[in-house]
């Protein structure tokens, strides 16, 4: 006997951003396999399942990917719904092909479910259309990071030629991205917002390229994603006058 391992998206961290599907799933699981940011809320619908933690740190991923690829494919020789549920899209900087190639090479059916990545969240919780008309015809979804042996990523080419960007994973090292994205020619008056927590209890810091290093270092732990470009110059205003207002009524 195979079950079925499930590829569930848990969205960026309020439970009813969920999609149906996985809240089913989750309500069927009999094994999840879970991220270190899937909250609490959204794990306590896998009311039957056995909740199995295997958040990466950096530096040990790929051992650690290779332990959940076994750890998945064991779990599906011994139940029939196992759930491998993932922060965001699944497919969105989740290392899931990884999961799939390995499992589907052991002949396990695989499905994936989408969940709602961090950006566009971000941009909800903003109030900020990611396109606009006239301003923004290109997204990309960007990281700075590279694993160990991979080759060097063109995430800078992709962040000049793109209109609005999205940099995931990039919180920690925002001086260094500030730098590489200057150096290549953006802009440093190019609005950014940097977002803690999007969808949830969030804060987002408004300011310009040149910025972007003293924008991060006012965060506080949670999962940071960098937006820029043009579309986000209105609701930059917005948050300075709103902060001067608050200033005045002190
Ligand atoms: N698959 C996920 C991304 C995983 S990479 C997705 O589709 O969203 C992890 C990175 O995602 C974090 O470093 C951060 O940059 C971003 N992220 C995830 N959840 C977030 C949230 N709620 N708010 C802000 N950024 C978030």
């Amino acid at each position: 006997m195979s079950g079925t391992v499930y590829l569930v998206g848990a969205g960026p961290g309020a439970a009813d951003l969920l999609t149906l599907r996985a809240a089913r799933l989750l309500g069927e699981a009999e094994i999840v396999f879970h991220d270190a940011l899937v909250p609490g809320e959204i794990l306590s619908l896998a009311r039957r399942a056995q909740l199995v933690a295997v958040g990466k740190r950096s530096g040990r991923h790929s051992t650690a990917q290779r332990f959940i690829n076994k750890r998945l494919a064991d779990a599906a020789r011994k139940h029939r719904v196992v759930v491998r549920l993932k922060g965001g899209d699944p497919l969105v900087f989740g290392r899931a092909q990884e999961e799939i190639d390995f499992l589907r090479a052991r002949g396990i059916v695989v499905e994936v479910v989408p969940g709602i990545t961090a950006a566009l969240a971000a941009g909800a919780d903003l109030g900020v259309s990611l396109t606009q008309r006239g301003v923004a015809r290109s997204l990309a979804f960007v990281t700075p990071r590279v694993g160990a042996g991979e080759s060097p990523s063109t995430w800078v080419q992709s962040v000049l030629a793109a209109d609005t960007a999205a940099i995931y994973m990039g919180a920690g090292e925002a001086p260094a991205i500030a730098q590489a994205l200057m150096a290549a020619g953006k802009a440093p008056g190019t609005p950014v917002v940097v977002i803690e927590n999007a969808s949830m209890e969030h804060r987002a810091v408004h300011g310009t390229l040149a910025q972007l290093a003293v924008l991060a270092a006012q965060l506080s732990g949670g999962p940071v994603l960098i937006l820029l470009g043009e579309v986000l110059r209105k609701a930059a205003r917005a948050a300075r006058s709103a902060t001067a207002r608050r200033r005045l009524a002190r």
